[in-house]
């Protein structure tokens, strides 16, 4: 089966590039200086992701890179400051954006195609998802983890656009908040470094809970405890949204348990894992 990952750390980005299956991979923003060569890709496309959280003063340092990785020609729009077209950099196909502001910022950059709207995106409904289309034509969309399959099917089908449009999160811890607050701050302290920095917290329920700081970028996401995992549906979805895109959204995971899911995709009848969540696949948010 053929799919498409996001990955997080250098671990997940060189299993993924080095998997025959893989057809395109979405990059963490922090990996934004390890985006693959052009003779290491083998066809698969590159997105680089936006960072989470793009605050006032940040942004002009994000729109330089955006500008040093992209053909000067992607921006017609000189507003910004110009940074050097490197072109010996290995330049990504598109980006993916997380956040409604990012959609002005990546237009003022000049980027109109290949955008991809996380699932973080509000895309409840297809009046959300053509206000999309009308700023970016190309567009496609990570299917919200909000929504049941039913609902999530039926807003492919109401929106008039194909399958293909779409991608499915078919394995990946949801991410149920972003906040610029640093968790690692209060244990152990805040590293200001690159790196990505996980702590696990629960609540009364004994529920596992885990938060991945970015420090230098400020900010942290609020991952479930255990993933979401329907590896062993695909021809279920496949009847039910017709050719979609199929993908696996890595964050936590390390080079062992990245390969351990990339052959559990491979198996007709994958074996059960423990730990496992069907998210909001079947069961809706109350
Ligand atoms: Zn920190």
């Amino acid at each position: 089966m053929k799919y498409t990952a996001k990955v997080k750390t250098e671990d997940q980005l060189s299993t993924v590039l080095a998997d025959e299956n893989s057809e395109a991979l979405m990059l963490d923003y922090a990996l934004i200086k390890s985006i693959p060569a052009m003779d290491e890709r083998k066809g698969k496309k590159i997105f680089i992701s936006m960072p989470e959280v793009l605050r006032e003063l940040r942004a002009e340092s994000v729109a330089g890179n955006l500008r040093q990785l992209f053909e000067e020609k992607d921006f017609p729009d000189k507003g910004l400051p110009v940074a050097c077209s490197n072109r010996n950099l290995s330049r990504p196909d598109g980006v993916v954006i997380k956040n409604i502001d990012e959609i002005g910022f990546v237009k003022k950059c000049g980027l109109f195609e290949n955008v991809i709207g996380d699932a973080f995106l509000y895309a409840y409904n297809c009046r959300a998802v053509s206000f999309y289309k009308n700023e970016f034509p190309g567009m496609k969309f990570i299917l919200s983890d909000e929504l049941t399959d039913d609902e999530n099917a039926e807003l492919v089908k109401r929106s008039g656009l194909k399958p293909e449009e779409f991608f499915y999160k078919i394995y990946g811890h949801q991410v149920l908040m972003v906040t610029n607050q640093c968790f690692q701050k209060n244990y152990g302290g805040c590293k200001n470094d690159d790196g990505i920095h996980r702590v696990d917290f629960f609540d009364e329920k004994e529920n596992r809970f885990i938060a991945v700081s970015k420090c230098r970028e400020g900010a942290c996401e609020i991952l479930s405890g255990r993933p979401v995992l329907m590896l062993d549906k695909q021809k279920e979805i496949l009847e039910k949204f017709g050719k979609i895109n199929f993908l696996l959204d890595f964050t936590i995971e390390s080079k062992k348990e990245t390969e351990r899911i990339l052959s559990l995709i491979q198996k007709e009848n994958p074996e059960k894992m423990d730990g496992i969540s069907r998210g909001h696949h079947y069961r809706g948010i109350d």
